[in-house]
């Protein structure tokens, strides 16, 4: 663990918890059930919200602009990385994918947690910038980071076969890169493995409700 990650770990708890907005941060390989999880967090709490993010892929299913993502062109994604609009991009199974400062700091100033589905490379990116913020910069001083986990690769092939929203080709890539991205897991300050859905749920729960100060 670097010292910069840490500081941010050892003031975390000094924080008078429940006044200030949290920066909820979840990775997880695709199809490992972050959206199932996230999807029922933000329902049941109206004080999250979810944050939307760019992306250059085309919708999926029952997607709408603006609600699930908003859907740009390459052209337009790189425009707003060239006005420096994105606190974080990465390329994830050949698209991309961004968060705008706007986005989260519009929902944090309204006094929202804002719950951000990001990859692990930008989840990377974030802890990175985070350092070099003040101390006091709302984004340092929400910022927790959450990984969740499937129960075994196989499990997780069949999650994303049984979901029947991804081609095969789609669905290898997110395979292959699954492998990579639980090499990341150990860099998350909150680890959870989604086996059995309800266990899951009560787990990702308390781990949010207590950096509320609601625990
Ligand atoms: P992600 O957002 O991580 O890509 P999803 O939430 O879309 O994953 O879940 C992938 C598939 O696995 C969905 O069909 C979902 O219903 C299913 N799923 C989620 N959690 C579980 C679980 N604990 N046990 C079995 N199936 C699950
Ligand atoms: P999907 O195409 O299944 O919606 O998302 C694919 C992956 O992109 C997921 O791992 C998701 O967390 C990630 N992702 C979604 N939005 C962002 C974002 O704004 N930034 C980054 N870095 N990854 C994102």
């Amino acid at each position: 663990m670097d010292t910069e990650r840490h500081a941010l770990i050892e003031e975390y708890p000094a924080e008078p918890r429940p006044s200030r907005p949290l920066m909820i941060v979840v990775s997880a390989p695709s199809g490992a059930g972050k959206s199932t999880l996230c999807n029922r967090l933000v329902a049941e709490f109206p004080a999250i919200a979810y944050s939307v993010s760019c992306t250059t892929r085309a919708p999926r299913g029952e997607e709408r602009d603006g609600v699930d993502y908003y859907f740009l062109t390459k052209k337009e994604f790189r425009e707003r990385i060239r006005q420096g609009e994105f606190l974080e991009y990465a390329k994830v199974h050949g698209n991309f994918y961004g968060t705008l400062e706007d986005t989260v700091l519009f929902a944090m100033e309204s006094g929202r947690h804002v719950l951000l589905d990001i990859d692990v490379q930008g989840a990377r990116q974030l802890r990175e910038s985070l350092a070099r913020l003040e101390p006091r910069h709302p984004i340092r001083r929400g910022f927790m980071d959450i990984f969740i986990e499937p129960p075994s690769l196989q499990e997780l092939e069949r999650r994303l076969r049984g979901r029947g929203t991804d081609e095969e080709k789609v669905i290898r890539r997110r395979l292959e890169n699954a492998q990579v991205e639980m090499e990341a897991a150990k860099d998350y300050r909150f680890r959870l493995v989604n086996d059995e859905i309800e266990q899951a749920y009560r787990e990702l729960k308390a781990i949010v409700l207590d950096a509320m100060g609601l625990g």
